[in-house]
């Protein structure tokens, strides 16, 4: 929901939101804070089909941005590995954006004058 359809909510309707999402709101035990990344390659043999065909792949990662434009990658060989590595972005993602949404409820209390917990 975005900052504009909250402002079009009641404070209670806010509060509620607020309440279920407060609920909701777990640690992701397996939250990974990376990219997941699929990726078809060449190789380095001069005669091998992907030079003008069909591509190696696909390869996954895990990439992460460091400061200093340096960036972490960790090839994913194991399927398990995958598809672990595949939910713990996702479980990232997904707690990230509850506490964004968590965030503008508490924006819109706040430019209501309203307290941001109930009293
Ligand atoms: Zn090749």
């Amino acid at each position: 929901m975005s900052n504009t359809e909250l402002e079009r909510l009641s404070t209670l309707a806010l509060r509620q939101r607020k309440a279920h999402l407060l609920r909701a709101l777990a640690f992701p035990p397996d939250a990974l804070h990376a990219s997941f990344l699929e990726r078809f390659l060449k190789c380095g043999r001069p005669n091998c089909h992907c030079r003008t065909g069909e591509k190696h792949g696909p390869f996954f990662y895990l990439s992460r941005c460091l400061p200093k434009r340096q960036m972490r990658t960790l090839l994913l060989k194991e399927q398990s590995q995958i598809l672990h590595a595949c939910h713990g972005v996702q479980a990232y993602q997904q707690l990230l954006e509850s506490l964004d949404q968590l965030s503008w409820i508490n924006w819109e209390l706040l430019r209501r004058g309203d307290p941001l917990q109930a009293e």
